[in-house]
């Protein structure tokens, strides 16, 4: 195996194949704090991609209730098992330490990845070059299994809480996790294709399965440890997320040509998700590109964390996770970024403030914003910290400096003319 540098654990890691990187990288980042579990998302995508014969049960991008809910069902819980028995078996844990940096901003990851894990325990038979497992056909079934299960709560009589809720975490909790392929840097359905029929385009960095060349053998579906390569029993091929492509390159009829955010994310209703491209680097380090929301919330502000990181794909889906939720749980799925992450995001600053503003006020992808600064309106203490409320202006641009739109911190306030009929 070769070696390669994988910057979300800190550490270079064993993987199949020669690093090569895009020249820019198809990412997005998800609030999961402000997902209503409408499944608006999932319906655009199916609508748009995954309609037809033998396509029943691809749901390319889903959003399940945590912590029971999952589509195929628990398959995090299942390959977290796995990664956890080969660690036993080899005595080692999997922890994280070090010194956070520049290049390592999380630390280092000190377990192995399902790379590495595969390689210790190769199997002379099956040549596993991913740990991975193949989902029954049963769990691919009820897509929105647990939606809305709580963990149970353990209060006084009649199921009534004597002490209400409140953050930092609470007794009894759900959230929402919002799903598609990661688009990972190291894809684990890629590395364990035997026909090479899987690939990372050289512009964004999508993966995709080239349909001539996949055999359905299935080895995808098997690897991908967030199971978002899946098979059609129709053609006998395997397909996934296709990062509606024919969008981000400017060929939707809707956009005259500008790159446009892919389907699942424009349609959110809940207002969560964002998504465009980061300029990479040669060595697949992000370039500095202050003014890139993304690379603001991901890079600077550090709210966005990579969903299970440990795994070792380097995925391209970055959450800011849910404030309400134990911390023990958030930080085995996103890493040891959580801490810092909630507390940033709980007490805004006036950059984060505007950035966040700039979630789903189009469609066309955000390369640049720029601040105008506003009037303080509001200033007051959260959780011991100052917080301060600025009306400033935040500009978004396009990819060629075009500005997109311009929206403020404090929300427009609008009264209708009497002439209307339900005027107030
Ligand atoms: S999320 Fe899964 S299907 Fe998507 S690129 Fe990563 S390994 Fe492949
Ligand atoms: S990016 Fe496009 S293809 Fe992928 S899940 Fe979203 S809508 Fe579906
Ligand atoms: S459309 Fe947005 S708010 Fe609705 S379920 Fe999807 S991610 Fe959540």
């Amino acid at each position: 195996m070769a070696q390669v540098y994988n910057w979300q654990l800190g550490r270079e890691m064993d993987y199949p194949y020669e690093e090569h990187h895009p020249d820019h990288q198809f990412a997005f980042v998800f609030n999961t704090n402000r997902c209503i579990a409408c499944q608006t998302c999932t319906m655009a995508c199916k609508s748009t991609w995954t309609f037809s014969k033998g396509q029943e049960l691809m749901w390319w991008n889903n959003v399940e209730t945590k912590p029971y809910g999952g589509y195929p069902q628990n398959w995090d819980s299942k390959i977290l098992k796995l990664l956890d028995e080969a660690h036993s078996r080899a005595g080692e844990d999997m922890a994280w330490g070090g010194k956070k940096g520049e290049k390592a901003p999380y630390g280092q990851y000190k377990g192995m990845t399902i790379f590495e894990a595969a390689k210790r325990s190769l199997n002379p038979v099956t040549q596993q070059r991913v740990l991975g497992y193949l989902p029954t056909e049963s769990e691919w079934t009820a897509p929105n299994i647990f939606e809305d299960n709580a963990t149970p709560y353990e209060g006084g009589p009649f199921g009534l809480s004597k002490d209400g809720a409140s953050l930092p975490e609470h007794k009894t909790w759900f959230f929402y996790l919002q799903r598609i392929c990661n688009h990972c840097t190291y894809p684990g359905c890629l590395a364990a294709c035997p026909r090479k029929a899987i690939y990372k385009r050289p512009e964004d960095g999508i993966v995709l399965i080239d349909q001539e060349r996949c055999r359905g053998y299935r080895r995808c579906v098997e690897a991908c440890p967030y199971k978002k390569a899946m098979y059609r029993p129709s053609t006998r091929l395997s397909e996934k997320c296709v990062g509606c492509y024919p969008r981000i390159e400017g060929k939707d009829p809707q956009c005259g040509g500008a790159p446009m955010e892919t389907r699942c994310m424009t349609s959110c209703v809940g207002q969560i998700r964002m998504q465009g491209l980061v300029k990479t680097n040669k060595d697949g380090s992000w370039a500095e590109d202050r003014k890139s929301p993304l690379y603001y919330l991901i890079k600077v502000a550090k709210v966005a964390l990579p969903l299970y990181p440990q795994f070792g794909t380097e995925p391209n889906g970055y959450y800011i996770p849910p404030r309400w939720v134990p911390r023990d749980y958030l930080k085995q799925m996103f890493g040891p970024g959580v801490d810092q992450a909630i507390d940033t995001y709980t007490v805004p600053d006036r950059e984060l403030l505007a950035v966040l503003q700039l979630f789903r006020k189009d469609q066309r992808i955000i390369f640049s914003y720029e601040i105008e600064p506003g009037e303080k309106r509001f200033e007051t203490t959260i959780r011991g910290k100052k917080f301060e409320l600025f009306n400033d202006t935040v500009i978004a641009f396009g990819k060629d400096r075009q500005e997109l739109f311009r929206t403020t911190v404090e929300e427009p306030f609008h009264v209708r003319p009497d002439k209307h009929a339900n005027s107030i």
